[in-house]
């Protein structure tokens, strides 16, 4: 088990566009799967990599919470190919602490990847696991959900993200030993 910190906004980070992977080896095997014992480990559904710091593009999906590993898709350079319809979803991130919002994504996409095993594939998903891909396919362009909804929406969270880190310091403070 390879569990990594998930960087959390707003670290900057998360904001910036990853590149692709040029060389599929030994460590790009290594960091999917610490990506996805840091995903099951987090109770996630997805990971990309650059919310462990890989500004790579490189995500991990299993949106089987029930059996773990029967969903499993690691895929190296995703690309959306088509998309139609739409679905619109609760969505939660693991690296947006305490906040979900509805987003309307497109409901089925066709993905063009690599896989570890150098092959390159393309298959179609839907609903979760559709909205899923596309989710962590913007970590990899610097695009979180909360980029994805209103703008005052946007800012509540941000203010509760602020009380919330004031809260925290209040408590540290209280903690404090007295000289
Ligand atoms: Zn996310």
């Amino acid at each position: 088990m390879a569990v990594r910190e998930i960087l959390r906004y707003p670290n900057r980070t998360l904001s910036k566009k990853c590149a692709e992977v040029t060389a599929i080896n030994g460590n790009t095997a290594g960091m999917l799967n610490s990506m996805v014992d840091t995903m099951y480990a987090a109770n996630g559904i997805g990971l990309a990599a650059p919310q462990i710091g890989e500004l790579c593009r490189a995500i991990v999906v299993d949106t089987d919470t029930e059996d773990r590993g029967k969903k499993l898709v690691k895929l190296i350079n995703p690309v959306l190919v088509e998309a139609e319809g739409k679905f619109t979803w609760e969505e939660g991130c693991l690296s947006v602490v305490n906040y979900t919002a509805e987003v309307t994504r497109p409901q089925k996409i066709l993905v063009r990847a690599w896989t570890i095993e150098h092959r390159e594939i393309e298959f179609e998903a839907e609903d979760l696991q559709a909205i899923c891909i596309q989710h962590e396919i913007d970590h990899l362009d610097g695009v979180l959900f909360i980029d994805r909804i209103s703008r005052l929406k946007r800012e509540m969270y941000r203010k509760r993200l602020k009380k919330m880190a004031r809260e925290a310091q209040a408590v540290a403070a209280s903690r404090a030993p007295a000289i």
